[in-house]
């Protein structure tokens, strides 16, 4: 088979499935081939249930005892048997799969591969995966793949194609320089696709990842390394000088700038001064208070007569921002105007102000995407900031200085990363850190609780309310609705509002719903007409409403770290004592262990590293993703050799006159790539 060949050529792929495929974006062969499992599993001897083995990922063999009758349980078909293992009886439970029944026959053996629980009437496994005996036996301690899977289609499924494909590997085209594969110790193409798919061991596997590890990191470095050439030398056309009116804003803040915000602030006003092109990432943990310092660097542009632009990954967060900057340029009666550009402006208001944009008239343009799209176009747009850039890719920085050549650009994130890998990855930028809290901040009461705590704790939730506070109350995604066990947001809130006392108001935000009503539901909430806001992680980014004092977090196992530190900095922003409550879904000791580092630590960069430290080897469905950091194999913590390696090569590639035949075929294939994220043809 070709590469470029449709999947529904592909053996036992027909239109129906191949739609499946489609929808993971498997079009061709080579998508097929390019397309990694999410995670191997290691199938080991079974073992007989003992506490020793509680709450891990085992193999248990088993007969069946009784037929597995599904019953209904609201919209749930569950399933239970009892196996008989060594001499043990145990609960087998699965959740919406009556056919069950046809392969779990009286007194057939089967081996059970799932976590073991216990619970008061002894050992349990839910929705296990099961093996043949005989089966069994032939991947016992093989590495097997598990791929990201979407309703309709089965990991299962995706290896079978793969398999039927796999004699199409050899014809991969290698992208490196065989040089470069030698001197580096990289696996070839061909092998290490292979060894994605079908690894012989971990140490083999660990080598394959590395190569596409360092092809993305290598990919992301030249692009950023193009960016700085571009941005290096040019010089200013928005000469500025230092105004009143910044004087005047921190004067007037109900707050003294922490020492790290004043140094920020002066690094960015000598930049805004001199007479290069400003491109400065401010990095700053949650709560750092990063924001003013953003809208200084905006107040400072327009009253030197230039315009200003920032962009927020949420249209809340924008408005949150439009109203706050709305508020200061009235309290001190600034003659610059500033307005709000998001998806849900209207078509009537949105004429207007892009209108106004174009001829000037709007200083500071606050908004989402839609501040940065071709349809608006700038007057003497001076500074363009995106708030919480690790909610964006490199993309959109790129688009933004496109937008005007000699616009400076300043990106805000929390992002934790260490100073040392934040040089490599933003060698295009100034560095500037927010490194320290606002002082007078009480420290968050933090607890990691079961489910069984519930019930206490929304009664904690109502006391607070009682009080004159807020609550946030945090459910997974409801698009993750595939476990049956996490809670889902809407019933969750349905639930709450029937339980709760009838005057407690309670809201609901998610990310399917419309922007206006998200808005208004902030709005709401900001105004303090919700005592509870229930929601899925919408609310993550960037969000001040600070009188709110309790974030509770349903089924927090399923939440990186990172998210959850995050969402723990939306309380404690007011002068009241906050609190988080973290509900641990699983009864895992590893979970429990993981999230404890939440307890402890207070600090984003701590919580990463610790983080990392406690995830296994092989484990590679931990790895941090956001936008700034795109890395899909890579992960910069665990992978900091790699990282400087490919620093290493895109220097010397920059500075290689003999790069475009040496490199031709690399940089063909990033042509080619959809996702295409440098323009060679410039260098
Ligand atoms: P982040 O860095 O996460 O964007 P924000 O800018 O939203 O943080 O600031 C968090 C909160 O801290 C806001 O309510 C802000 O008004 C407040 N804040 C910012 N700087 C100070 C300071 N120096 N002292 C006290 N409070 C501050
Ligand atoms: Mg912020």
């Amino acid at each position: 088979m070709n590469l470029n060949d449709d999947i529904v050529k592909i053996k036992g792929i027909g239109p129906k499935s191949a739609s499946y495929f489609y929808k993971l974006g498997i079009k061709t062969v080579r998508d097929l081939l390019y397309y990694f499992p999410r995670k191997y599993d290691v199938f080991s001897e079974c073992i007989n249930p003992c506490e020793e083995h509680e709450d891990a990922l085992v193999s248990i063999k088993g007969k069946v005892m009784n037929e597995g009758k599904p019953i209904r349980v609201r919209n749930l078909s569950i399933t239970n048997v009892k196996i008989m293992t060594g001499n043990e009886v145990m609960k087998i439970t699965f959740f919406n799969m009556p056919y069950i029944k046809n392969v779990l026959k009286l007194n057939s053996v089967h081996i059970f591969h799932g976590y073991l629980r216990k619970n008061k009437t002894g050992y349990y496994m839910e929705q296990p995966r099961i093996f043949k005996e005989d089966e069994y036996g032939f991947m016992l301690h093989e590495m097997q793949p598990v791929y990201p899977v979407t309703t309709g289609i089965t990991s299962n499924k995706i290896r079978a194609a793969v398999e039927q494909v796999r004699q199409s590997i050899a014809m991969v085209d290698e992208i490196l320089p065989q040089e470069l594969l030698d001197e580096y110790n990289i696996m070839p193409i061909h092998m290490a696709i292979e060894q994605m798919h079908f690894p012989k061991d971990f140490d083999m596997f660990a080598m394959a990842r590395k190569r596409f590890a360092f092809v993305e990191f290598l990919q992301f470095l030249l692009s950023v390394k193009m960016m700085k050439a571009k941005m290096r030398y040019l010089n200013t056309l928005y000469p500025m000088v230092e105004t009143g009116e910044t004087k005047r804003v921190i004067e007037g803040l109900p707050y003294k700038l922490t020492n790290a915000q004043q140094r920020v602030w002066g690094e960015i006003c000598d930049d805004l001064q001199g007479d290069k092109v400003v491109n400065r990432m401010v990095q700053g943990d949650v709560g750092s208070g990063k924001t003013i310092v953003a809208f200084l660097a905006m107040i400072m542009t327009a009253s030197n007569g230039y315009q200003a632009a920032m962009m927020a990954p949420t249209e809340v967060l924008a408005r949150q921002h439009f109203d706050q900057m709305k508020a200061l340029i009235e309290k001190h009666h600034f003659n610059f105007k500033v307005c709000l550009l998001t998806g849900s402006t209207t078509a009537k208001d949105r004429k207007v102000i892009l209108q106004e944009i174009e001829n000037g008239s709007i200083s500071i343009v606050i908004g989402t995407h839609a501040v940065f799209q071709d349809t608006v176009t700038y007057h003497k747009l001076a500074l363009a900031i995106t708030d919480e850039q690790h909610r964006f890719g490199v993309k959109q920085r790129e688009q933004l200085v496109k937008k005007g050549v000699t616009t400076n650009v300043i990106v805000m994130s929390a992002t934790p990363i260490p100073r040392s890998l934040a040089m490599i990855l933003y060698s295009d930028m100034n560095l500037s850190a927010v490194d320290e809290m606002p002082q007078g901040r009480i420290p968050i009461k933090n607890c990691v609780v079961e489910d069984s705590y519930r019930d206490t704790a929304h009664n904690f939730i109502l006391k607070e309310i009682a009080k004159g506070r807020q609550a946030y109350i945090i459910c997974p995604m409801i698009e993750e609705s595939e476990t049956v066990d996490a809670q889902n947001v809407i019933e969750y809130y349905e639930k709450l509002k029937a339980k709760l006392p009838e005057h407690i108001r309670v809201g609901l935000l998610h990310g399917k719903m419309k922007n206006e009503e998200k808005n208004r539901i902030m709005e709401h909430f900001a105004a303090r007409e919700i005592d509870i806001l229930v929601s899925t992680t919408v609310i993550e980014v960037g969000i001040n409403v600070p009188n709110a004092t309790v974030m509770m977090v349903e089924n927090a196992e399923r939440f990186g770290l990172a998210s959850l530190h995050q969402l723990r900095g939306r309380v404690g922003r007011g002068k009241e004592q906050s609190y988080c409550i973290f509900i641990n879904g699983k009864k895992d000791k590893k979970q429990n262990e993981r999230l404890d580092i939440l307890l402890h630590s207070n600090d984003g960069f701590e919580i990463a590293n610790r983080d990392l430290k406690l995830r296994g080897p092989g484990d590679i469905t931990g790895i941090a993703q956001s936008g700034d950091i795109p890395f899909i194999h890579g992960d910069i913590y665990q992978d900091e050799e790699i990282l400087k390696i490919a620093d290493e090569v895109s220097e010397r590639i920059v500075n290689d006159e003999s790069r475009v035949e040496k490199f031709q075929p690399f940089f063909m294939s990033l042509l080619q790539d959809g996702n295409n994220k440098v323009d060679f043809r410039t260098i």
